[in-house]
């Protein structure tokens, strides 16, 4: 089990770790600033030591994160090394996964999927595809950008989330359990869910958002595809 420095600092861009695990073309560390694919969040890219890490997946154990590296050579067993994160990709990644928070918010509907890459990203909404509205829905999460709403991490228990169905608002993601809490993220006044994602401190910092394409993906999945202004 790793430290997981991503889900109480999102902004730790660098840290020191040992490995702990070696496979091919992957190493296993002590603590991470690495966020694994997940939750329809893209993994995390970056530098260990003078490796290249091309994704970042889960690995097998509860919070055992498997750093992916170019092939070739992998660091030893026991060795200490530095980590870096491509933090410029990693914060659009953030602040578009703080923005389909937002997202949530503007489409009042069951949401049936979701993906963050770090150009774009999308909701897909159980919806008729005349009530989305391109341009209603971008002014309505530019606006809600622009409260300039503090974000906030909430643990609760496994029990409470199961009392609370409301709290898990993308149907095809179920949120990490078996640790005997779950994570939200709380948006006052606009979003509560849960999530495991990383997530700017701010609604202002995610900027202009623009929608650029509304899509009908199936009878249940109408897609709103966001990019940053
Ligand atoms: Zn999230």
């Amino acid at each position: 089990m790793a430290e997981l420095l991503f889900r109480d600092d999102p902004y730790a861009t660098a840290c020191e770790a040992a490995v702990v695990a070696v496979h091919e073309n992957a190493v296993e560390l002590d603590r991470t600033v690495f966020y694994p694919m997940g939750g329809g969040q893209a993994g995390d890219t970056g530098r260990i030591g003078n490796w290249r890490v091309v994704d970042t997946r889960k690995g097998a154990a509860a919070d055992s994160v498997l750093h992916l590296l170019e092939p070739g050579s992998v660091p030893a067993l026991g060795a200490k090394v530095d980590l870096a994160l491509d933090w410029e990709r990693r914060h659009r990644l953030m602040r578009l996964h703080t923005a389909l928070h937002l997202l949530c918010a503007a489409v009042k509907a069951p949401v049936t999927g979701g993906r963050i890459a770090e150009d774009k990203a999308h909701l897909d909404f159980d919806i008729e595809m005349e009530k989305l509205v391109k341009d209603e829905i971008e002014a309505r999460v530019n606006e809600l950008a622009r409260s300039n709403t503090a974000t906030r991490p909430v643990w609760i228990t496994d029990a409470e989330l199961d009392s609370r169905p409301e709290l898990v608002r993308t149907m095809s993601v179920a949120p990490p359990r078996g640790e005997g809490r779950v994570r939200l993220l709380d948006i006052p006044g606009i979003d509560l869910q849960a999530c495991g994602g990383t997530h700017v401190a701010n609604t202002g910092e995610i900027g202009a958002l623009k929608v650029v394409r509304i899509r009908s993906e199936g009878r249940k999945n109408k897609r709103v595809t966001l990019e940053l202004a």
